[in-house]
């Protein structure tokens, strides 16, 4: 049986297929409609995190890639926005209905490709199945406004106008999800898509074409996989491509704006990275508290998320209870192979990632001003795993595993005494994404609320998204929101119209 007609083969049985089955098999970029391979004939290979074989190659697209996509693109945008909304609204249901018929098979084909466990990769087809449902839902609220005019014989009304090629960057941490569910708004505000996976997880976007490409007419998605400095940078720099929307590290997104702005005057949105206190007051539920840590830090993706509460303050009266509760539960988790469904934390996504991780453990580990609660130390067998990591600065923040996004499974901890001083360390880094409080006083919840500087504060809460509720970051972090109305907004550009009778 060919992949393409497998449905949900897996689920049923709850067999595990091996990576061949999911996997080996030509790939293609989806460009105009066509399934084509890169210009230059190059391809990359893709290797399973979990193992460091390589499962299979995938073509390498470039610039003439992009620019061949970008062609196709610019071609179909006219009549994709001519087309009803409604209709767009359709499409986008039909791509939410094949994503859940093949669930099975993206969420294995995301574990294999990102290492992050099966249950997890479940988790995010379901995700991106329910924002392109959510968005295709908003379909009707896609409206302008009417502006009064005093005079009588005058009319004032905005239509909002979609921008045309859309250029669509995304990382590797939520494949399929990000893939599908970050295509969902500039296509159903009328726009065309360019969408470029990231290097080390580009399988399910290529699979997502496959399903696409029955559901939306030639061009109106293409996808195209390739190096962030090559392909990605040419769909920035491109000059039909007015709007880019970037999802990755705060230092790509910051030369992401720079090229942009070299090419031409673009409107760029941003959600990048994030080093996101979680605050524990003096009066918080303690075990609520601990377990609130644990789902912050988002370790069944092996903290490899934007969101992970990372920098973990606690009132100096419960700082030994917390981070000893939270040492003890990080210990007890189940570090090993993602396609086991017992298993808890998987491997990093790749070896050059496992090197970034593992060298801010070491500095860690030779930094006196912290101490070791938890992990602090790598599995002894082929795959990128690391364990999870705490370390507490009982003296206070010091160094760059308090500064810096490390983007895996190493929390750190130290000790606040008053309100002042745990906001003033919150709020000190030129991050601002998300933000985690608790507490049992309304006042205290209220002010932290208030006074954080981030795009996405939970207060009793960590690590959940709720639908419809705008995401993104402040700072460093990032501009524009996300999974919202005001990202669908995003890819409209009002246009004011005055009419004289
Ligand atoms: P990255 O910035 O290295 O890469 C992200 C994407 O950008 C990839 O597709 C990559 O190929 C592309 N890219 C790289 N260089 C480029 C360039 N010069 N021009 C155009 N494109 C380029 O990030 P990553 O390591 O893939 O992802 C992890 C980062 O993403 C973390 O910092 C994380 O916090 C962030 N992130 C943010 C959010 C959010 O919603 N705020 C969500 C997920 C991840």
């Amino acid at each position: 049986m060919r992949i393409s007609e497998l449905s949900n083969p897996y689920g049923a049985t709850g067999a595990r297929p091996t990576a061949g089955e999911i996997v080996d098999r030509p790939w293609r970029m989806l460009i105009g409609g066509a399934a084509t391979e890169a210009a230059s004939g190059d391809t990359m290979d893709v290797i399973n995190p979990a193992d460091e074989t390589v499962v299979t190659r995938i073509p390498l697209g470039g610039a003439a890639d992009i620019d061949a996509a970008v062609e196709a693109a610019l071609a179909a945008a006219p009549a994709w926005a001519a087309t009803s909304v409604a209709d767009r609204a359709r499409a986008l249901v039909a791509l939410a209905e094949a994503i859940e018929a093949h669930g099975e098979e993206l969420a294995w084909t995301d574990t294999i490709d990102n290492g992050s466990p099966i249950g997890v990769m479940r988790g995010d087809f379901r995700a991106a199945v329910a924002e392109l449902r959510y968005f295709a839902g908003l379909a009707l609220q896609l409206r302008g406004e009417t502006i009064p005019v005093a005079d009588h014989d005058a009319f004032d009304y905005t239509l909002r106008d979609p921008f045309g090629v859309v250029g669509r960057i995304v990382p590797w941490n939520h494949p399929l999800m990000f893939a599908a569910a970050r295509i969902a708004a500039p296509l159903l505000a009328g726009n065309t898509v360019v969408l470029k996976p990231a290097e080390a997880t580009s399988l399910s976007a290529l699979r997502l074409g496959e399903l696409a490409a029955g559901l939306v007419p030639p061009g109106v998605l293409n996808i195209v996989p390739g190096l962030g400095p090559d392909a990605g940078e040419r769909l920035v720099t491109h000059p039909d491509v007015p709007r880019i929307a970037f999802t990755g590290s705060s230092a790509t997104g910051r030369r992401v704006q720079a090229r942009a702005a070299s090419a031409a005057v673009k409107t760029v949105t941003l959600e990048l990275g994030g080093k996101n206190p979680l605050i524990v007051f003096a009066d918080a539920d303690v075990h609520a508290a601990v377990d609130g840590a644990m789902a912050g830090m988002n370790f069944t993706w092996q903290g490899q998320s934007c969101g992970s509460t990372s920098r973990l303050l606690v009132h100096s009266s419960l700082f030994e209870e917390v981070v000893t509760e939270v040492g003890r539960r990080m210990d007890a988790m189940r570090l090993g192979d993602p396609a086991d469904p017992a298993t808890d934390i998987g491997p990093l996504v790749s070896a050059e990632h496992y090197r970034k991780v593992t060298s801010y453990i070491r500095a860690g580990l030779s930094d006196p001003a912290l101490r070791l609660v938890a992990g602090g130390s790598a599995l002894h067998r082929p795959g990128y795993y690391v364990r999870p990591t705490l370390f507490s600065a009982p003296a206070g923040p010091s160094g760059p595993l308090f500064q810096e996004e490390i983007f895996g499974p190493v929390l750190v901890a130290a000790p606040f005494e008053s309100y002042d001083q745990a906001i003033t360390e919150a709020n000190a880094l030129p991050y601002g994404l998300t933000a985690s409080v608790w507490t049992t006083d309304l006042h205290t919840a209220m002010a932290a609320a208030r006074d954080l500087r981030a795009g996405y504060v939970w207060v009793n809460a960590s690590s959940a998204h709720i639908p419809g509720a705008a995401f993104g970051g402040v700072k460093n972090s990032g501009v524009g929101r996300e999974e919202g109305m005001q990202e669908l907004e995003s890819y409209t550009q009002p246009k004011n119209v005055y009419v004289r009778f």
